[in-house]
């Protein structure tokens, strides 16, 4: 795959997208979310639209206050309800008493809730809900008629310029996210701005680029199996080979996703003592910890735990 690079944006200022559209990176790098958050700021006739508030830090909340000046911010837009867009949303409401709006319901395990929300083709301010599920169930783009720039899309997490997402079962879904990049390929935006990493002014060929690259993934996967059982951390130790622990983790999960999807189309199944561990361990309740909303130590414990028993899961080719 081919992705765009930028150097390490200035911190603490908006900075110029396009004419009426400025940026604010938060300050939240990592190997999952590049530089940062995009947290753009959209000029409008009854003052600011701020699209993904950005993650839980007061300091990034001030930058956003800073750069929108003596402009009202006018409403936040979520593309979706991961801790890294919504985490500043109840800061910002509070500052601004703006309305947050998102997806009728978030699905993800995060308590976002939405003051307005938006199905797919719902509109405001100009910004038209393209509803994309895969990456995340609630994951809205919005396409939007620039002045003097034209058609383009805030692709939030779903198309990124910098890296390929993460489909993280089971809010994550690889079916939905196939058909989430299907849709966009008749559309007709130009231009992506994504919730990480830099605009990207020919979006089309990327998007076609990360369907064959997951065709590719997928025969690969299919291909192991050939060979006989295997697990998610033997295919994705093959597969994607990374070191970092984050990667790592993160290639375990696109691999539990596509083989999910395999299995809903009856290609491959889960060994049964695999399936019969895995379900016992859900019954546990220990994936219930994952919604408690409670200490963020005991949620990234339970995940890790989940995770654990997720890469030991063992898949065969259906018959
Ligand atoms: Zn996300």
């Amino acid at each position: 795959m081919t992705f765009l690079t930028e150097p390490e944006p200035p911190r603490g200022v908006a900075l110029d997208v396009l004419p009426g559209i400025r940026r604010v990176v938060a300050r939240n790098p990592s190997v999952m979310t590049y530089h940062g958050t995009n947290t753009y700021l959209i000029e409008g006739d009854d003052g600011l639209t701020v699209i993904d508030p950005g993650p839980d830090d007061a300091v990034h909340v001030a930058d956003v206050l800073r750069a929108a000046g003596k402009t009202p911010i006018a409403r936040l837009v979520l593309t979706h309800a991961h801790a890294d867009h919504h985490g500043a949303t109840k800061a910002m409401r509070q500052a601004t008493g703006a309305p947050a709006w998102g997806y009728l319901t978030s699905g993800s395990p995060s308590g976002f809730t939405a003051d307005e929300t938006l199905d797919d083709g719902g509109e405001v301010a100009g910004l038209k809900a393209v509803f994309t599920p895969g990456h995340a169930p609630d994951h809205l783009c919005f396409a939007y008629e620039a002045p003097g720039t034209g058609r383009l899309l805030f692709s939030g997490d779903h198309v990124m310029s910098w890296s390929s997402s993460i489909v993280d079962p089971p809010h994550g879904n690889m079916r939905a996210y196939y058909n989430s990049l299907e849709l966009l390929l008749p559309r007709p935006e130009g231009l992506y701005l994504p919730a990480h990493g830099p605009v990207d002014p020919n979006p089309l060929p990327s998007v076609e680029e990360l369907l064959t690259h997951r065709k590719m993934r997928e025969a690969a996967i299919l291909g192991q199996l050939k060979a006989g059982p295997a697990s998610i951390r033997d295919i994705a130790t093959t597969l994607y080979a990374k070191t970092d622990l984050n990667l790592k983790v993160a290639a375990e999960r696109n691999v539990l996703a596509h083989l999910l999807k395999l299995e809903a189309e009856g290609f491959v199944k889960e060994q049964a003592d695999s399936k019969a561990r895995h379900e016992a361990a859900a019954e546990d309740g220990e994936a219930a910890d994952l919604d408690s909303g409670g200490d963020i130590n005991a949620i990234r414990m339970a995940y890790w735990k989940k995770h654990e028993q997720d890469a030991l899961r063992i898949f065969s080719k259906a018959d």
